[in-house]
């Protein structure tokens, strides 16, 4: 690529979470958690269209078999953690950033981007079982 174009450090530099949506990415990251299917996550009883539209909206739905209420981001590696960089340590990972460029874009620790690969290599095995 010529010149005029913007590289990976002048990304690495700049490019910080607070520059991202936190509602958008959390649709976005739903979208790759879930793989498309939507469950309660009490119960695995599979959502009726009109709650499975809601809870990849990340709205509250409430499970027609057990009771409970809940959203995309329950018992999720989104719940209590910031999506933006979750959606951030992705993107970059996806993109071939090194650990050391993600825990500085990103703004977690190195250990933190570990504890990421390991569960993302978690939700992965999942899926070839
Ligand atoms: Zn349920």
């Amino acid at each position: 690529m010529g010149g005029n174009y913007l590289d990976r450090k002048a990304i690495a530099k700049i490019f910080r979470c607070e520059h991202l949506d936190q509602e958008k990415c959390t649709v976005e990251m739903l979208k790759i958690l879930h793989d498309n299917k939507a469950v309660c996550p009490h119960c695995k009883n599979q959502l009726e269209e009109h709650k499975r539209k809601r809870f990849f909206e990340n709205r509250m739905v409430n499970c027609s078999t057990c009771g409970k209420i809940f959203n995309g981001v329950s018992k999720t590696i989104l719940s209590k953690r910031n999506p933006a960089k979750i959606f951030l340590y992705c993107f970059l990972k996806g993109n071939g950033f090194s650990r050391t460029e993600i825990a500085e874009i990103a703004g977690v620790s190195y250990p933190t981007i570990k504890h990421f690969d390991d569960l993302f290599d978690f939700l992965e095995t999942k899926d070839r079982e």
